[in-house]
């Protein structure tokens, strides 16, 4: 008997097919998908007008199938210059590899190690891409849960913590890669020194195990004293087994470029570097010369900020203050996020009518859960506010997890803002949707 495709089991909608068009169809103020609807900085945009009109330099032709040499240069300097990695001297011709967003980068990561029935742990709630490219190259993801402590102060960190039992039983000599993400996607947790310690003291039990640490928030965070974001690699021993991976569409507002990267030891990079040369020889030049110039500008003060990404993080911590206080007061708890730009609410005094639950939804597990329905009632009827369910970000056997949350991303302009706030101040106060 052929062997079947794991294709077959993943080409059916997800949950970014069913939320946009009923967002479009019911006129609802769109908080679903994570993408930032203004444009890029000014200096972001006659970056790339500086790159493609250049004379003389090679960024409208193929470049490098590792990465564009500029880019390699500029992402050497900015690791480089980060204090805490100061010592791992990263050198841009062997330890950096670039691809269409953080997306291929980890496509390629896995593609260059899997080997069929390879196993791979996942924190769930985890981004939904990670599991479905494991199935795809034939491995075995394997789940473990952060735990949830609604009685703990309502921030990210602290609502979400780790059940390291639960990891350290998750991992075997077949584990090949545990994926890591911070700051956290949907949660906002931002994995503390402590934590990260304790997984690398696991993980050194593990010879062939590699990291994936996907950190494409990396430059959103909301308290960098009390909360830095801290990159697993820096820990001691740990750069030569992680692939440090990240991306300009966040940070950069550039999502549609897909401009990604690792960071990595040498053979790492030069395995997905080899797939890569295979598969689309090299990415996009331009875009790549683009964020180089980018990288170094965003380093220099901007708006009276020491340096963009303090005035991003800035810039988001406001939006972020805007959206808890409109959640808070229609009676939804928002677990305030310490990194990224999504906030996971709790939703549970919220109720609305059964029906919801035998509506036609294009990709809704069977029966659906609690967060499906009622986001599917935010989105279409009250407050018509589009959120994204958190149950896609587990595993079957888990979503469960997911039934008294959904999440709201507020990665959007003041007047999108501001309608939600307007619309979410109709919520009954006894949280019962119906009523109007
Ligand atoms: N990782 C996480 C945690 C994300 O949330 C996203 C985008 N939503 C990505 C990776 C994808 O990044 P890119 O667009 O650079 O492929």
């Amino acid at each position: 008997m052929a062997a079947s495709n794991p294709l077959d089991a993943l080409s059916k909608p997800t949950v970014w097919h069913e939320f946009s068009p009923l967002a479009n169809a019911s006129n609802a103020v769109n908080l679903g998908q994570g993408f930032p609807n203004w444009d890029p900085a000014p200096f972001v945009v006659t970056s790339m007008v500086d790159s493609v009109q250049t004379p003389g330099t090679s960024t409208n032709q193929y470049c490098r199938p590792n990465c564009h040499l500029p880019l390699a240069n500029a992402l050497a300097d900015e690791y480089n210059g980060r204090p805490s990695w100061s010592h791992l001297n990263v050198d841009p011709m062997t330890n950096v590899m670039s691809s269409l967003g953080c997306t291929q980068v980890m496509y390629c990561a896995f593609r260059a190690l899997l080997q069929p029935g390879d196993e791979v742990v996942l924190l769930e709630p985890a981004f939904d891409i990670y599991g479905s490219q494991v199935v795809l190259m034939g491995g075995v993801p394997k789940f473990v849960s952060l735990k949830t402590d609604l009685t703990a102060p309502p921030t990210s960190n602290d609502v979400f913590t780790f059940d390291f039992d639960a990891l350290e039983a998750s991992i075997s000599k077949k584990t090949r890669v545990l994926v890591l993400n911070t700051p956290h996607n949907p949660t906002g947790k931002m994995f503390s020194r402590e934590e990260l310690e304790r997984i690398s003291s696991i993980v050194s039990n593990y010879p062939n195990l590699v990291v994936f640490s996907d950190e494409v928030y990396e430059h959103i965070v909301f308290d960098p004293e009390g909360s830095p974001h801290i990159s697993f690699a820096t820990l001691p021993n740990m750069f030569e087994r992680t692939l440090t991976m990240s991306s300009a569409g966040k940070t950069f507002s550039t999502t549609g470029w897909k401009v990604g990267w690792a960071i990595g030891p040498d053979d790492l990079i030069k395995k997905m570097t080899d797939l890569q040369q295979w598969v689309n020889f090299s990415s996009p030049s331009v875009t790549q010369d683009t964020i180089a110039r980018c990288l170094k500008r965003a380093r220099e003060p901007y708006e009276e900020f020491p340096t963009f990404y303090d005035w991003l993080a800035a810039d988001y911590k406001k939006r972020r203050g805007v959206l808890e206080a409109a959640l808070t007061s229609a009676g939804i708890s928002p677990i305030s996020p310490q990194g990224g730009f999504f906030i996971c609410a709790d939703t549970s005094r919220l109720t609305f009518p059964d029906s919801v639950y035998e509506e036609e939804s294009l990709s809704a597990p069977s029966p659906m859960p609690r967060d499906w329905a009622l986001a599917r009632y935010m989105t279409h009827t009250n407050p018509k506010v589009a959120v994204i369910p958190p149950s896609p970000f587990y595993s079957p056997e888990n979503v469960d997890q997911a039934k008294n949350y959904v999440r709201f991303a507020f990665c959007k302009t003041d007047d999108l803002l501001e309608e939600a706030q307007l619309r979410l101040a109709t919520i009954d106060p006894t949280g019962d949707l119906e009523k109007k």
